[in-house]
């Protein structure tokens, strides 16, 4: 009975009896402006479902889904307690019962985007491109910097894998999460390196498969990792004026990766400057797609993605996570551009550098 809620009790006792001391650092909480959805009221609920204090209904589940995975509130715990960890195994408890949100469910089990791109790559190899949910003109692009930095025989995963399934954790189905991870695995065999365009499959592939007794033999890293250095002083300046960079979570946060793709941004600046959010880097703010809660929340979803980019108003913002960016710009519509990353530095290569 709650078992993998039970798993949890260490890090729901931490918050229960904390002060709220993340409090001001949840996107979620503060867009929304309750406090039914603070981190501490988050897990502190599935606490007392834990305890038997509150039933575990419909009305519970809900709440547990305005968790964006950002990982914020543990950047400001003194605990470093992990409260998505513990939502996702709530979720699951909730999944077990029936009262899975179905917006939540037809998030995990989306079709990925088509890419002719993606499906145009050799199988197999030493060096594979995960494409996530990247939608194909940033796998087209992602795979032009690959090829300009020198990545030529790179190619896809064997067993038809795009993604790491990193989606089914957050949906509350850990037993078909790992069930997924095994099978991406035999998929990954043979590559030395593995590239993923979307951060969350990196976050996916180092973090939570070895969680779940998965590990993976290959190096995961983030295309911007990759291409930063053999494409130094090839990038050409073609975006005039400043531009605002966002960190996305994944990327940031939980992967460390913070210069790489501003250098390659910033080459392609004719005259402008990367401007910063007030909170950047590893407190940079979150753009609200994660963990579903764009599926499950979308209008609040999208108060968090204006947040985001609000210290800044009215310059192009730029963000190196296709999910992220397709966000940003759905949450912004046509009040402000929003340029994939990826998409961008494609874009600048010196071609006469080849
Ligand atoms: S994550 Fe840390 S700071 Fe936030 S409520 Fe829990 S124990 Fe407190
Ligand atoms: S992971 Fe982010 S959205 Fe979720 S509770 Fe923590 S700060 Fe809030």
């Amino acid at each position: 009975m709650l078992r993998r809620l039970g798993e949890q009790r260490t890090a729901l006792e931490l918050c229960t009896y904390c002060p709220k001391l993340c409090r001001f650092a949840c996107p979620v909480a503060t867009a929304e402006a309750r406090e039914t959805v603070t981190p501490w009221a988050l897990m502190t609920r599935a606490h007392q479902v834990l305890q038997g204090r509150t039933p575990l209904d419909a009305a519970t589940a809900q709440i547990w889904e305005h968790c964006t995975g950002c990982l914020r509130c543990q950047r400001n715990c003194r605990h470093d307690n992990d409260p998505p960890m513990a939502l996702y195994a709530a979720r699951a408890e909730a999944v077990a019962a029936g009262l899975a949100s179905p917006a939540l469910t037809a998030w995990a089990e989306a079709p990925r985007p088509s890419s002719r791109a993606f499906e145009a790559l050799p199988e197999g190899g030493e060096v594979v491109v995960l494409p996530g949910h990247a939608a194909d003109e940033v796998v087209a692009a992602s795979v032009k910097l690959l090829r300009f930095a020198g990545f030529a025989a790179a190619g896809r995963p064997a067993r038809g894998v795009w993604h790491a399934a990193g989606r089914l954790l957050p949906a509350g189905r850990p037993g078909l999460f790992e069930g997924a991870a095994r099978q991406v695995l035999r998929g990954l065999e043979g590559a030395r390196l593995v590239v993923c365009l979307d951060p969350e499959d990196a976050v996916t592939l180092t973090r939570d498969y070895p969680r779940h007794g998965v590990s993976v033999a290959a190096a995961v890293r983030h295309l911007s990792e990759v291409v930063d250095e053999p494409l130094r002083g090839r990038v050409r300046p073609v975006l005039e004026g400043d531009v605002l960079y966002l960190d996305a979570c994944r990327l940031g946060r939980q992967l460390g990766v913070y210069d790489p793709p501003r250098r390659l941004l910033a080459a392609a600046l004719a005259g402008g400057r990367i401007r910063e959010a007030v909170m950047n880097r590893d407190q940079g703010g979150c753009c609200g797609a994660g963990a579903g809660f764009a599926a499950t929340n979308p209008g609040a979803a999208a108060d968090v993605a204006r947040e985001a980019a609000a210290d800044v108003p009215e310059i192009p913002v730029v963000t190196a996570g296709p999910t992220c960016a397709a966000h940003l710009r759905r949450a912004h519509g046509d009040t402000r551009t929003v340029h994939d990353w990826a998409v961008l530095v494609a874009g600048a290569l010196n071609e006469e550098l080849r």
